[in-house]
Order: structure tokens, then C-alpha cells, then sequence
């Protein structure tokens, strides 16, 4: 039996029905392989961010795991596949995206993959629901260099 580590996700949609879309995905992440959803963070509503299209619903995952981060990588990019996303061209409206952030005390910089997620810290869609999940992993500094960013809990 491998090691299970946490791992945490972020879950993004804006095309179709997106709600039922990240409500699926997080299902999807409970039947990957050797992993179980630990916490799932509420919906939230975002305008999008260096993307086009209607507003986004975003949500944060806590999954432990023994698949290692790459292998975890491939399994959310086989679930966007699974949702329909194309990518005519980049940051394109996307039906289901799934950004690994943090892969336990994991630091990989590799070329297809970089943990901690390098725009963590960036975005209130992905800083507000991992707060809400694991208030922990991030300061009240953090959310306060993002409070302009509008985001709604639905
Ligand atoms: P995006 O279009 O934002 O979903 O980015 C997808 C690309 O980012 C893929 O080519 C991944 O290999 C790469 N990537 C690098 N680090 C990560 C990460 N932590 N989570 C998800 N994708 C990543």
C-alpha cells in the first residue's frame, strides 16, 4: 500500500451547467483510483479571471490519495477530457478545469506540473473556499490582498 497524502484541488466551470458540473466532478474525485474526498468546500460564483465567458463556479477539494502528483495530474486532466473541455485557445471558456494546489509539503516544479499551484495565492475563487476547508493553510493577510475580487458563496 502506497502513502495516502492530502491533496488539495481547485475545481472551476463556466460553461453549460456549470453547477451541476463541479457538483459531478467532485463525485468524479471520490471514484478516482486509490483516493477518497476528504472535504469539499461550498460553490461560490466568480466573475472570470483572465478569461472570457460567463461567471465561473469554484469550488475547493481535500482528497487523500496514493496516487503520486503526477499520476493525480493525469487523473484530473482525463476528467476535464471526461467533461467536454476543448481548448481552442488559452484561457478559452472551459467546461470543467481542475488545478492541483498543494500535493501534501510537496514542492515539484516540473515542466507539466508545479505544486504549490504558482497563482494559489492569487485568486480569491481558489483562496476563499480553501479557507473555508482548511482555514489552516491560509492567513487573513492572504484574503485580505484579494478582497477586491468579487465572489459570491451560493
Ligand atoms: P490550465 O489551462 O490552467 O488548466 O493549465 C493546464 C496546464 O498547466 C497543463 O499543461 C498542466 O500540465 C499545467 N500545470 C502545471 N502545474 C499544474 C498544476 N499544479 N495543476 C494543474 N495543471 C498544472
Amino acid at each position: 500500500m502506497s502513502r495516502l497524502v492530502t491533496a488539495y484541488i481547485a475545481l472551476g466551470a463556466n460553461l453549460g451547467d456549470a453547477r451541476a458540473t463541479v457538483r459531478d466532478a467532485l463525485l468524479a474525485l471520490d471514484g478516482l483510483p486509490q483516493t477518497r474526498l476528504l472535504r469539499a468546500s461550498g460553490l461560490y460564483r466568480t466573475a472570470p479571471w483572465e478569461a472570457s465567458g460567463p461567471d465561473f463556479i469554484n469550488a475547493v477539494a481535500a482528497v487523500e490519495t496514493g496516487l503520486d502528483a503526477h499520476e493525480l495530474l493525469r487523473a484530473l486532466q482525463a476528467l476535464e477530457l471526461q467533461a467536454g473541455r476543448e481548448r481552442p485557445y488559452r484561457n478559452a471558456p472551459r467546461t470543467l478545469d481542475l488545478d492541483l494546489l498543494l500535493y501534501g509539503d510537496a514542492v515539484i516544479d516540473a515542466p507539466e506540473l508545479t505544486v504549490p499551484h504558482p497563482r494559489l495565492r492569487e485568486r480569491a475563487f481558489v483562496l476563499v473556499p480553501l479557507a473555508e476547508i482548511a482555514p489552516a493553510l491560509v492567513t487573513a493577510d492572504e484574503l485580505r490582498a484579494v478582497a477586491d475580487q468579487a465572489i459570491e458563496r451560493l
